[in-house]
């Protein structure tokens, strides 16, 4: 799996959500597809540590918008028709980064 985890991981980020939107809001894919590709903007929070980039480190519960209370706000955010959409991308966001967590363990321990 270790040589496929990169592509999974940028499948998970960018080709799950075109098919979450095929799939579910097939009449506005592209604005539904564009709308969840801008939740990974949630990655700037990466900007605030040092060192910008490490591969072993895991998102989830490191960076303040992959904190659980931060997680506990997108939840919240799916019972706000307006939000949904937003919180559902963010939600996919970090089960990716969660999923790219457990991955790592073995590679990087
Ligand atoms: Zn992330």
């Amino acid at each position: 799996m270790y040589g496929l985890q990169p592509a999974f991981h940028y499948f998970c980020h960018f080709g799950l959500p075109v098919l979450v939107a095929l799939w579910f809001f097939k009449p506005h894919w592209k604005k539904v597809t564009l709308i969840l590709w801008l939740t990974m903007l949630v990655d700037l929070d990466h900007l605030l540590a040092t060192p910008l980039f490490d591969a072993c480190r895991c998102s989830i519960n490191f960076h303040p918008l992959h904190s659980y209370p931060a997680i506990g706000i997108y939840i919240l955010l799916l019972f706000i028709p307006k939000c949904r959409l937003v919180a559902i991308g963010l939600l996919m966001h970090m089960a990716t980064d969660q999923l790219d967590c457990w991955l790592s363990v073995r590679l990087c321990s």
